[in-house]
């Protein structure tokens, strides 16, 4: 089972697509398993949704701050190198 830091740490991906089946399937069993990640995935996925159908979406400061930081540390992961 993989853990939620790696849930996160892969949001960005799995935000554009760009995960392996294989990965999916790992996210969905973990999501089915903890709450914590599902409140904040499917967060994600309706603002991401909003924002890509072009419409108008006011994040709410506390998930904004979520978000920012669950993808600055995905980001700090995948790009170690970078400030
Ligand atoms: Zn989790």
């Amino acid at each position: 089972m993989m853990k939620c830091q790696e849930m996160l740490a892969a949001l960005g991906d799995y935000v554009d697509g760009e995960l392996t089946p294989e990965f999916c399937a790992e996210f969905e069993k973990h999501m089915a398993g903890c709450d914590p990640c599902v409140i904040v995935i499917d967060n994600l996925r309706n603002t991401i949704r909003a924002y890509s159908a072009g419409v108008p979406y006011e994040v709410p400061p506390e998930l904004h701050q979520q978000l920012c930081g669950m993808l600055k540390e995905a980001w700090r992961r995948k790009f170690p190198n970078a400030t």
